[in-house]
């Protein structure tokens, strides 16, 4: 289970970017964050992964434990190791290597070959569409399949946790609703999944549970079918009046 306790962020001088934010997400749940630009959705994700240091951000309070143990003080690759894998915005994947190269670099931690092999066999069964280009240049893919392939690179190192940072951006439609049906499938297969988005509707069809963030703090939180009922949440981010 991943639970941040009244954890509050800043950027270089006086920039807060997260106050007070309390979230879990249990074992094998699927959780959303919500909110507009500059929430705070992407720093929430970067202090779980280790990378606020490359953004200039700090952890001034708060805690942030997974299974018990703080991953505060963990770098990113012993947060990858603890079982906590960041799919990051904007996919990042090797555009000049293999589909094949690509999935192969998630799994640089992963020492034991065998597992190398059946996780990148899962890959392909969950993404017959990577199987099919597995030695075509990943720049070649489209938007989605390399959506896709980012989502496949983070499953090579075995996570428990899975956290996605704005899969849908800018996406077509189909293609979303596509991606949103992936990663339900990987939460039924049991890991768990935090889900940052702007794209409610698609957010608040995988999760269980959202929390709704407003200028770096949680201003609601709940079922996803309660918020999905809310007026506040139709009028603010379902299009609905
Ligand atoms: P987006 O959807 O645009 O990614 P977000 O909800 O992820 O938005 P954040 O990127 O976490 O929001 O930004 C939260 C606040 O922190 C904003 O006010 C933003 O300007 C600020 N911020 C983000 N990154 C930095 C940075 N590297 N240096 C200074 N301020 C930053």
């Amino acid at each position: 289970m991943l639970e941040v306790g009244r954890l509050a962020v800043h950027y270089g001088k006086a920039q807060i970017a997260l106050h007070d934010v309390t979230l879990t997400v249990p074992d094998g749940a699927a959780v959303a964050v919500l909110g507009a630009n500059g929430a705070g959705k992407s720093t929430l994700m970067r202090a779980l992964s280790g990378a606020l240091g490359h953004h200039r951000g700090t952890v001034d309070e708060g805690t942030i434990t997974y299974d018990g143990r703080s991953l505060r003080g963990l770098d990113a690759a012993g947060i990858v190791a603890a079982g906590v894998v960041q799919v990051p915005e904007g996919r990042r994947i090797f555009t000049t290597l293999t589909v094949e190269e690509n999935l192969r670099a998630g799994a640089v931690l992963v020492r034991d070959r065998v597992a190398r092999t059946r996780r990148r066999d899962e890959v392909y069964e969950l993404f017959p569409v990577l199987a099919e280009r597995r030695e075509q240049r990943a720049g070649l893919l489209s938007g989605g399949e390399q959506q896709m392939l980012a989502i496949g690179r983070a499953l090579m190192s075995g996570p428990s946790l899975l956290l996605l940072d704005e899969p849908s951006l800018g996406l077509a439609p189909r293609i979303v609703g596509r991606i949103g049906e992936i990663v339900r499938e990987i939460n039924r297969q049991g890991t768990a999944v935090l889900l940052v988005e702007q794209n409610a509707a698609m957010a608040l069809s995988v999760a269980d549970t959202a929390y709704v963030f407003e200028v770096g703090r949680v201003r609601l939180s709940g079922p996803s079918a309660e918020l999905r009922k809310s007026d506040e949440i139709r009028r603010l981010y379902l299009g609905g009046d």
